[in-house]
């Protein structure tokens, strides 16, 4: 590879083993929010309404989300040697979270891989409501909470080769903009629905040895 390298990495289900909206709703969340997120994915509600509605639902406090995720959410033992090995590389990684960014902070900072870039969307606490920001609007995207296909573009402009691993539906314009997409759950599907090419992947180091026999690496 010629260019310089760049790795963009959704957070829920990628770089964590579990979904840390999935967590928090299952414990406080509305016992419907299934049912809104099955709209997400067939594309009747936009992500930003989704998200929305979820997190309006949830009662507990920022004290209460962010023990149940320090005591339930786990990462893909594949990514902390992987984040190592390409940071030693000079290879940057970023994460690109379709959630909030509390539930990255949280979890990256239990595991002790904190301070790593990342953009995400913010949670704010108001009158004890949960209300979603979204810090990066898009110019060019109205469904996506912070599209994850804008930052994807503006490295690409800069000269990188831009690689993508996602899991879910928040990571489809990434996909539509990165050089290389691996893919798993959801979005493997998705890809292959609209016949395009993704390397799948179960974990971190699958997306490692990939990257070794291209060379990338
Ligand atoms: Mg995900
Ligand atoms: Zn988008």
């Amino acid at each position: 590879m010629k260019q310089p390298l760049l790795i963009a990495c959704d957070f829920d289900g990628t770089v964590t083993k579990h979904d840390t909206l999935v967590e928090i709703l299952d414990r406080y969340g509305s016992p419907q929010w299934r049912r809104v997120q099955e709209k997400v994915v067939s594309g009747e509600m936009s992500i930003r309404e989704g998200l929305r509605q979820e997190m309006g639902s949830v009662r507990a406090g920022p004290e209460e989300i962010r023990e149940l995720l320090q005591t339930r959410v786990e990462l893909d033992p594949g990514f902390p040697p992987f984040y190592t090995e390409t940071r030693a590389l000079g290879i940057p990684v970023v994460i690109l979270s379709g959630g909030f960014d509390l539930c990255v902070e949280t979890v990256m900072e239990k595991q002790g891989i904190w301070p790593i870039p990342y953009l995400a969307n913010r949670l704010s606490r108001i009158d004890g409501s949960w209300r979603v920001e979204y810090p990066y609007p898009s110019e060019t995207c109205a469904d996506c909470g912070h599209c994850k296909g804008d930052p994807i573009r503006e490295w690409n402009a800069k000269g990188y080769a831009t690689v993508f691993v996602g899991n879910g539906v928040t990571d489809r314009c990434a996909v539509l903009n990165a050089t290389l997409t691996f893919a798993k759950d959801e979005l493997e599907s998705w890809c292959r629905s609209q016949k395009i090419a993704a390397v799948s992947f179960r974990t971190f180091h699958d997306v490692r040895q990939e990257l070794k026999s291209r060379n990338w690496i």
